[in-house]
């Protein structure tokens, strides 16, 4: 498997055991040539969701991709590549209870955020500022004044 962080095309597998639920096999890897190390976990998929792009593309849905761009955003964050994996599942979860298996990128995005949100705000940030694909700085600063907690917003 590559390596989400410096991209090598091959990492080993240093450890390989099932989750706590037994719902998962998690596999601890290193790469070779950055020595970043990252888990992995292989999972039955049940249903086949598609992703509808902005542009009108569809491509199948990748567990994997949703796994790397989240620990990408909680790289160096105080966040446990099980709980990472856990977030994940549940954000499929939602995904699979849409009812549909013609998902948008952008309901997937505003899920990944809101999942984010509740967990570490900087790695929200992080995320979002790339999904968002932020032109202007003031597009940025209105984003951000749309992250304090308005009137009557709950802690959850
Ligand atoms: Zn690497």
């Amino acid at each position: 498997m590559r390596c989400p962080f410096c991209s090598h095309e091959d990492t080993a597998v240093k450890d390989s055991r099932p989750t706590e639920d037994n719902a998962a096999i998690r596999r601890r890897r290193q790469c070779p040539n950055c020595g970043a190390r990252f888990t992995t976990f292989e999972r039955v998929q049940l249903r086949e969701l598609t992703v509808v792009k902005n542009n009108g593309q569809r491509e199948p849905f990748d567990r994997d991709k949703l796994m790397r761009s989240m620990t990408l955003a909680l790289q160096k964050r105080p966040v446990e590549p099980e709980r990472i994996d856990q977030m994940v599942s549940g954000i499929v979860r939602r995904l699979e209870s849409l009812g549909e298996t013609d998902i948008s990128s952008r309901q997937i995005g505003e899920i990944v955020m809101e999942t984010l949100a509740r967990i570490d705000t900087v790695a929200y940030v992080r995320f979002a500022s790339v999904y968002m694909n932020f032109q202007a700085v003031g597009d940025f600063d209105k984003f951000m004044s749309q992250l304090r907690p308005g009137p009557g917003a709950t802690e959850s």
